[in-house]
């Protein structure tokens, strides 16, 4: 029996990539998605990929969709904590609100979400949990003191939760990717991108969505066991961590 994935975020972007290269892989994938109903809609009827809407800052939301995935698809063998969102504005700008928002959707969802499939993981001996941070939480980022702490809070999660699964079977890791052509990269300015950003990328050149897809489908491989714990820079060399 084909192994269960679940993305979030999965239905634009990076996660659509995902969804659908984990379905080409052989996956029975469930998308989750937060509000934009006639994106999701086009995605499943593009992919026949199974959509659900809830939002994974809250956790009972989580609770419930999960429980859902878990009736309609399948217990969760793969889960992708993909979705993220920015509100940028530099600290002495910065409101409640922005900070609440992002450190809620980015980072609270890798509680709300891993906490509901890791008892199902630990009783079957099986599990992969790939977190989707970012470059810039490992190297900060003007203007993103919210979204620059919750891809870094990621890290230390995964880290914490690769000893925890290690015996049971499972894995965690995390992906940060560089930018890539997606409608939130899109949203910083050309002007910016052109002159502030892609010189700054050795590879001369934004990433695509699939270059991400193809780490996770590495990842989320029954062979990939002895991957745990790893921050896989998916970003044309703009940052090398030692
Ligand atoms: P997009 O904005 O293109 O897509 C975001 C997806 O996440 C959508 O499916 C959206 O649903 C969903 N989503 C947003 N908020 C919630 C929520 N509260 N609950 C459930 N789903 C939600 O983002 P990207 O594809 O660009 O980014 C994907 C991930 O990659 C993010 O975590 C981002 O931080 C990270 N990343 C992106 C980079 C880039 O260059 N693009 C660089 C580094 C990291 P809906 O369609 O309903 O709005």
């Amino acid at each position: 029996m084909a192994r269960v994935a679940l993305v979030t975020g999965g239905t634009r972007g990076i996660g659509h990539a995902i969804s659908t290269a984990l379905k080409n892989a052989g996956y029975r994938v469930a998308a989750n998605y937060a509000g934009n109903d006639a994106a999701a809609q086009q995605f499943q009827v593009e992919t026949g990929i199974p959509v659900f809407k809830w939002n994974v800052g809250d956790y009972a939301a989580c609770e419930a969709g999960c429980a859902q995935v878990a009736k309609e698809v399948g217990p969760v063998d793969v889960l992708v904590n993909n979705a993220g969102i920015t509100r940028d504005a530099m600290l002495h700008r910065m409101t409640l609100e922005q900070w609440k928002e992002v450190i809620s959707t980015d980072l609270d969802s890798v509680f709300n979400m891993t906490r509901q499939v890791i008892d199902g993981m630990r009783a079957r001996n099986f599990g992969r949990v790939i977190n989707v941070s970012s470059i810039n939480g490992r190297k900060g980022q003007m203007g993103q003191t919210n979204y620059s702490a919750a891809k870094a809070g990621m890290h230390g999660f995964t880290k914490a939760l690769a000893f925890e699964g290690a015996a049971k079977g499972i894995t965690a890791n995390t992906i940060a990717p560089g930018y890539i052509a997606t409608e939130m990269v899109r949203a910083v300015p050309k002007e910016v991108l052109d002159t502030k950003i892609i010189p700054q990328i050795p590879v001369g050149r934004l990433g695509e969505s699939e270059e991400i897809a193809r780490a996770v489908v590495f990842l989320a491989a029954d062979s990939a066991g002895f991957i745990n714990g790893a921050c896989f820079d998916i970003n044309g060399g703009h940052y090398m961590a030692t």
